[in-house]
């Protein structure tokens, strides 16, 4: 079984599990596994509550087992001091309700490492298109963190050696807005860890579970 942790375009084939993103304000098909959440890009049209309301409404009687994606964003215009309410409603919602985190991060890991202290963060937190360094990978380790990996493992040199660097047991792949099949994430993943498709598919199924385990139940 293949994971895909995070797309916007699901293929819907019988061996891929998929994480389709539903974002605010966008309506809800409550039959497919999905992650629900307000992108740092659209935090200013909601306060803390709207989002929350948004939230609440959105993961009743429906197959949303993550809140995300959310985060912050510094290459986006709107300053990040406004996009901080409503990702910390946000995480604080996951963490109360006890969902995993998708994350959306843009240069702000030493922001992020701050409010997951804050708000003491103890759910899954997957960093969705990780293209942190080193250091920002130790620390954000501290935390139930995960690694999401997606065609910038093609295209990036400093991603491929990142990548190369994060146990087993800490990633995920996805495709994001990305017109390609999980599958070929999975061959260029297996070849960077010099591992075989099944391998890695094995282990992928565990860090999934490792996440959704306590989310099984609900509807
Ligand atoms: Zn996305």
């Amino acid at each position: 079984m293949f994971i895909n942790i995070h797309t916007h375009n699901p293929e819907y084939a019988a061996n891929v599990i998929e994480i389709v993103q539903h974002s605010f304000p966008n309506t809800i098909q409550p039959s497919v596994l999905h992650s629900v959440g307000v992108h740092p890009w659209d935090s200013e049209h909601l306060t803390p509550e709207t989002c929350v309301e948004f939230l609440q409404n959105a993961v009743q009687n429906t197959k949303a087992r993550f809140i995300g994606e959310c985060g912050l964003d510094r290459a986006f215009s709107l300053p990040i001091h406004l996009q901080m309410p409503v990702f910390e409603a946000s995480m604080h919602f996951a963490q109360s309700n006890n969902y995993p985190l998708i994350i959306h991060c843009v240069r702000a890991y030493s922001d992020m490492l701050h409010l997951f202290k804050k708000h003491h963060i103890t759910v899954p937190i997957i960093f969705h298109d990780f293209r942190g360094n080193s250091f920002q990978l130790q620390q954000l380790s501290v935390f139930q963190s995960f690694f999401s990996f997606g065609t910038s493992l093609f295209s990036s040199q400093k991603v491929q050696h990142i990548f190369r660097e994060i146990p087993f047991s800490r990633i995920f792949l996805e495709t994001d807005t990305a017109h390609i099949s999980i599958h070929a994430m999975y061959q260029q993943a297996a070849y960077i860890k010099n591992i075989s498709i099944e391998t890695l598919k094995t282990q992928i199924v565990a860090n999934f579970e490792c996440c959704i385990s306590n989310k099984i139940t609900r509807k």
